[in-house]
């Protein structure tokens, strides 16, 4: 499935992945439609990712990508970040994103920010990854 995580990859790999992704949403509606009964047990190398990651961003306790990310002077001060936060964590301010510590780190702001402004510190690359077939509007009204 594709990974939208970008501190861990690089989102330009993630656009070439997606007939893979596809095949793979199939295979799952496939799975859903027959009934089938199958768990996918994860890989150790999986568990630990996810017990370090539990640490720091775990909710109420984590402050998830507050400090570690920046915004730059791409930004128009639109506010779709904030609108599309699932944890009201961003309010405008003087036409600029202000970060409260209530982020579980699940990258939206990042992800859709239409000018590409805002950054983690340890991004692997600039490039972003929007589903292709959602659009921001559709996330505003949801
Ligand atoms: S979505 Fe991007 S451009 Fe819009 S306010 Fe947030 S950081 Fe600025
Ligand atoms: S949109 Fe997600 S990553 Fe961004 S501040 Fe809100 S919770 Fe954190």
């Amino acid at each position: 499935m594709g990974e939208n995580c970008i501190t861990f990859a690089d989102m330009k790999k993630q656009e070439g992945d997606s007939k893979k992704q596809q095949d793979a949403i199939d295979q799952i509606v496939g799975d859903i439609v027959e009934k089938k009964k199958y768990v996918k047990r994860n890989s150790l190398l999986s568990k630990l990712i996810t017990s370090s990651h539990k640490k720091k961003y775990e909710f109420p306790m984590g402050i998830g990508i507050t400090e570690e990310v920046t915004v730059n002077d791409a930004c128009t001060g639109c506010g779709t970040c904030s609108r599309l936060c699932p944890m009201v964590n961003i309010h405008i301010e003087n036409g600029r994103p202000f970060f409260s510590k209530n982020c579980i780190s699940c990258g939206s702001c990042i992800q859709n920010c239409p000018k590409n402004a805002i950054h983690h510190n340890r991004e692997k690359s600039s490039a972003r990854y929007r589903n292709p077939h959602i659009e921001i509007g559709e996330l505003l009204i949801s």
